[in-house]
């Protein structure tokens, strides 16, 4: 069996869910599953609803909760036109659209947001594109059957970012979605959303679907996971940034893991995981243009000295200077124990017998961390800055790839570099507002070919491997 997930923009109208309907039926030889995203926009619009209620703009959030619904009850109607069946799939969207207003005025008498209620709510977008996905696909004739995320994607209470429990989701994969498909049927099924043990609904991140569709795969053991979305693969860069981006054909599981954890939203970081612990390649497609070659993500993709840039923008920098780290062991332990408790990850880490440079995206928690933090010496944050990463093998080869980043960026400051233990990867912290400027120069320095002939080479390294540490 395979994995099809659709983004967003792939199911974000009536024409794009025809055609990922016709991608599907394609797909029927190969026992299909297919996840859905919210259509899209639809995530922001409910986390923007939810925000507006809870800061008593209830007239505000209920006016974008009847947006939701004409949009959706619109392409339900071009979809499905008219008729009974029709009447009720709309009664359907409009009774979720009614609980999510009545969650509005909750959350307006409350006045209060947690995460735990910006999860009830945002789960709302994947359970109206699912159904409504649903009724589109049987109305074409396919064989669909509705499941909900939630009674597979078993998570932990960490709201808006859970983690799910792989054990318990393959428990009930195989309880829920195995016999459907072993019937010869498709379990169409809205990803990102989840319940905690306890039975409450979650969300596993932003950009979650494509980790749903990980997750699914990983259970059932299926032979690929394809993520259809709206370019034609995995690209050398993101081409909103980079127009001249181009298609990486094949990438290796630890490059594109690199790539996604620093900016390249095509793909959720955390898809790769279960996707490596099963060996299941990942493939990515460009809903538009299903003929295309699309990425391919193995194990086994050749080496190349750079295969692309990524990069990301809203990048906090905190800096801990202490005297007393002179010597002292155990003082990262301590340090990285702070970040822990207040729940937060760090991307980049630099260090220096005295300074500990770490990066961070989410500041949501930053101004109790800093508390913990003085504790341990003097802390300086720098808000504003980019991260942009440049993956590839040549970075552990010898200096002259690393040369070759760094005077690309001839003119910029550069606030801190870091290389990956992998060797992989080269992350810059730059000045926020440097961050397009600095991804086409990177960009144009390894992949545009000059006017006079070829671009430099850029020889794929043949050191042998790194002896092991002692
Ligand atoms: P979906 O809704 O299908 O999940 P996303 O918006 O999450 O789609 O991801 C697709 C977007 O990722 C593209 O439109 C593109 O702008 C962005 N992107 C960032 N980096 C890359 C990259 N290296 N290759 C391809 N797309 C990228
Ligand atoms: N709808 C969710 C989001 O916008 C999940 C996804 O699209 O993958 O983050
Ligand atoms: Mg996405």
């Amino acid at each position: 069996m395979i994995v099809v997930k659709f983004g967003g923009t792939s199911v974000g109208d009536a024409a794009a869910i025809s055609r990922a309907a016709a991608i599907t039926r394609g797909r029927l030889p190969r026992q299909p599953l297919v996840v859905v995203s919210a259509l899209s926009r639809a995530t922001n619009e409910l986390l923007a609803i939810a925000d507006q209620a809870a800061q008593g703009q209830l007239i505000l959030a209920l006016r974008g909760v009847e947006g939701l619904r004409d949009r959706h009850l619109a392409e339900c109607q071009t979809l499905l036109g008219d008729g009974s069946d029709a009447d009720d799939v709309r009664a359907e969207l409009s009774a979720m659209c009614d609980e999510l207003a009545g969650l509005s005025e909750a959350l307006s008498v409350l006045g209060h947001l947690t995460p735990r209620s910006l999860d009830a709510i945002a789960a709302y977008g994947e359970l109206l594109s699912s159904t409504l996905v649903h009724a589109a696909f049987c109305r074409y004739g396919l064989p669909m059957e509705l499941v909900d995320g939630r009674d597979v994607v078993v998570t932990d209470e960490l709201y808006t970012r859970a983690l799910p429990d792989l054990e318990a989701i393959t428990e009930r994969a195989r309880s829920v979605l195995l016999p459907i498909i072993r019937r010869g049927r498709v379990p169409l099924v809205g990803g990102f959303i989840g319940r905690s043990h306890a039975g409450v609904t979650t969300t596993i991140g932003r950009g979650g679907s494509d980790f749903s569709a990980a997750l699914f795969g990983a259970a059932l053991g299926a032979e690929a996971i394809e993520i259809w979305t709206d370019v034609d693969g995995m690209l050398t860069a993101d081409p909103r940034s980079v127009p001249r981006a181009r298609l990486i054909e094949e990438i290796r599981f630890d490059e594109a893991s690199e790539l996604a954890t620093f900016g390249a939203k095509v793909l959720h970081p955390s898809t790769i995981a279960p996707a490596v612990q099963r060996g299941i390649p990942v493939l990515i497609f460009n809903s538009r243009r299903p003929e295309g070659h699309g990425t391919r993500i193995t194990p086994d993709a050749p080496r190349r000295a750079v295969t692309a840039i990524a990069g990301k923008g809203n990048v906090t920098v905190i800096r801990v200077t202490s005297s007393r780290m002179l010597l002292v062991p155990g003082f990262l332990r301590t340090l990285f124990e702070v970040f822990e408790r207040h729940r937060t990850s760090v991307d980049v880490v630099a260090t220096s017998e005295i300074s500990v440079s770490v990066t961070v995206d989410d500041p949501s928690r930053l101004e109790t961390l800093m508390v913990d933090l003085r504790a341990l010496g003097d802390v300086a944050i720098e808000r504003n800055r980019a991260v942009v990463a440049v993956v590839g093998a040549g970075l552990g080869g010898d200096s002259a790839t690393m040369a070759r980043a760094l005077g690309a960026l001839h003119g910029m400051r550069v606030h801190m570099i870091s290389l990956s233990a992998t060797e992989i990867n080269l992350t810059i912290i730059i000045d926020g507002d440097r961050l397009v400027d600095a991804m086409r120069a990177l960009h144009s320095e390894f992949f545009d070919v000059s006017p006079t002939g070829p671009p430099t080479p850029t020889p794929t390294p043949t050191r042998p491997p790194r002896p092991e540490a002692a």
